[in-house]
């Protein structure tokens, strides 16, 4: 928490205007019997010191029968120097960063104001009821300049007379239950046929879906509408994508109508990118309205590690998104070593050295032993920044949303540029006496004695002539090809005598990223 010292409570001007009061103003001309009072505040924050809450909340009572609240909120941005985030708790709030309850939406720098009612809301903040009580405006400090920044609100309260006869409409899901409660419903599981339905019969036969993992709507900093970004997928031939505005459940509504209404692809996940000011991790496969908090301060693995323990019980993947992006607070400060993380995006937008980076980082925690997925995603925010680029290609037996979670974890994926270029076919084939078996992305080989051989086959369809493929394992590129143009592939034997990962990476002429691959497993010992 911030000391009191440091935030200085200016001034406080209440303004009620009651029954007995001269004629209330009201925003809308409808209904009729609306009353408001409004609040005004203004705060005086100072940057806050390092082992200080990034979190400051302003408390303000609701009295009963209220049918909506408008939050307008001003301060200096000084050209930058000054960024300062908002969001909403009800009154089941208690003003702790690590108590989740009465949550009611976030906007970061989005917006300047805002409303709440029972059935709409501004996009980023959940409809409901409105209970009585201490309600608490959230203030995230992203940036305060050193001299500090005065920060003035407008807090206007309506109230309906005679709706004490009526019982107030329950509040919004998201706002009732902490994530972790909420469970996957039956339809969740559902699994969405295509036109080429698969039996299983063994294992299963897979093929490749393509999907764009991380983007946002108007629901956080996007242009995009839920309806836009299925639209958008739809012409870029996505299968699936994932919604994943900042630190909100808002969107997922919008997400369970559009998918009620369009049961072809691409299948919506519902997501939420956790956006603390130490990193950003995105969940995939949220409950609907599950929200999950943010308020991580920077560094605090331990509970970063609860957010990703969180998303698990909810029954969500959960990725460390672009842990070397350049904007402030959006670098990973957590464990890097990604303990408990699924997944971790090494391509982001369009490739350059701050996905080199992540990738370098993938390929240490690949050499430490442990198996995470890389993951492409646009993070798209608007047309400018087209979705499925780059692309996620998950290989699963059905475009459902188990289906993926479960070969993303298992690290059935590779990564390209744009959704319809530069097929990758990466697989490894290996004998037991006369017969021979084939293994895929994400599969591990087990051999019960070294050296043993692997036969790689190689093929990178649509990659350009004067392209390189290179096949890594152990942190060594181990062969160096070019692409191929006659749709053959490379057919490389390869000695394997220790545990080892193989994966492959594809390149162009400038060595700008064109595919990657997550490995080919390889152990030795027992238990063949
Ligand atoms: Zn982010
Ligand atoms: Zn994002």
């Amino acid at each position: 928490m911030l000391t009191t010292a440091r935030l200085i409570t200016l001034a406080l001007l209440c303004c009620v205007l009651g029954h007995s009061a001269p004629q209330p103003v009201s925003i809308r001309p409808e209904p009729k019997n609306i009353r408001t009072q409004t609040v005004e505040r203004l705060v005086q924050l100072k940057p806050p010191g390092a082992d200080d809450s990034r979190y400051y909340y302003i408390p303000f009572d609701v009295p009963p029968n209220a049918v909506r609240i408008n939050i307008s909120y001003q301060y200096d941005r000084a050209k930058g120097a000054n960024t300062i985030d908002i969001g909403l708790f009800d009154a089941r709030s208690t003003g702790s960063d690590t108590d989740p309850r009465g949550f009611r939406g976030w906007s970061g720098g989005r917006r300047s104001e805002f409303f709440i009612s029972h059935d709409e809301a501004t996009p980023g903040y959940l409809s409901g009821g409105m209970p009585i009580g201490t309600w608490r405006i959230i203030l995230g400090l992203y940036k305060v300049a050193p001299a500090g920044v005065d920060v003035s609100f407008k807090i206007g309260i309506e109230t309906e007379e005679n709706r004490s006869s009526r019982p107030p409409p329950a509040p919004h899901k998201s706002g009732l239950s902490s994530a972790g409660a909420t469970t996957v419903s039956a339809a969740e599981r559902g699994t969405r046929r295509t036109s080429s339905p698969q039996k299983a019969a063994g294992r299963s036969p897979q093929r490749w879906w393509r999907g764009d993992l991380h983007m946002h709507t108007v629901h956080s900093d996007g242009n995009w509408t839920v309806a836009e970004l299925i639209s958008s997928a739809q012409s870029a031939g996505l299968d699936f994508i994932s919604v994943t505005d900042h630190n909100t459940a808002s969107h997922h509504v919008e997400v369970d109508r559009a998918r009620a209404r369009a049961p072809q692809p691409p299948l919506v996940l519902r997501g939420e990118e956790i956006t603390s000011y130490g990193g950003h991790t995105n969940a995939w496969g949220l409950p609907s309205g599950t929200w999950i908090d943010f308020r991580v301060r920077p560094g605090d693995a331990a509970r970063m590690a609860r957010v990703a323990a969180e998303a698990h019980r909810s029954g969500a993947l959960i990725s460390i998104n672009h842990p070397f992006a350049l904007c402030g607070g959006c670098d990973w400060s957590y464990d890097k070593s990604a303990r408990g993380f699924d997944a971790i995006e090494v391509w982001n937008g369009a490739w350059d050295f701050t996905d080199g980076l992540a990738l370098k980082m993938w390929d240490e925690i690949l050499q430490s032993g442990r198996r995470i997925t890389a993951i492409a995603s646009s993070d798209s925010h608007r047309a400018a920044n087209p979705i499925g680029q780059p692309t996620t290609h998950v290989a699963a037996n059905a475009l459902s949303q188990t289906a993926l979670l479960a070969a993303i974890r298992q690290g059935r994926v590779y990564l390209t540029g744009e959704a319809a270029r530069s097929a990758v076919s990466f697989e490894a084939e290996t004998r037991t006496g006369r017969r021979r078996s084939r293994q895929m992305i994400g599969d591990e080989i087990r051999f019960s004695r070294a050296p043993a051989m692997l036969r790689f086959f190689i093929n990178t369809e649509g990659a350009p002539p004067e392209a390189t493929i290179s096949l890594i394992s152990n942190g060594q590129v181990i062969r160096s090809l070019p692409a191929r143009s006659d749709g053959q592939p490379h057919v490389i034997e390869i000695e394997c005598r220790q545990d080892s990962y193989y994966r492959l990476e594809v390149r162009d002429k400038t060595k700008a990223m064109l595919a990657l691959t997550n490995p080919i497993y390889a152990r030795i010992g027992k238990g063949q």
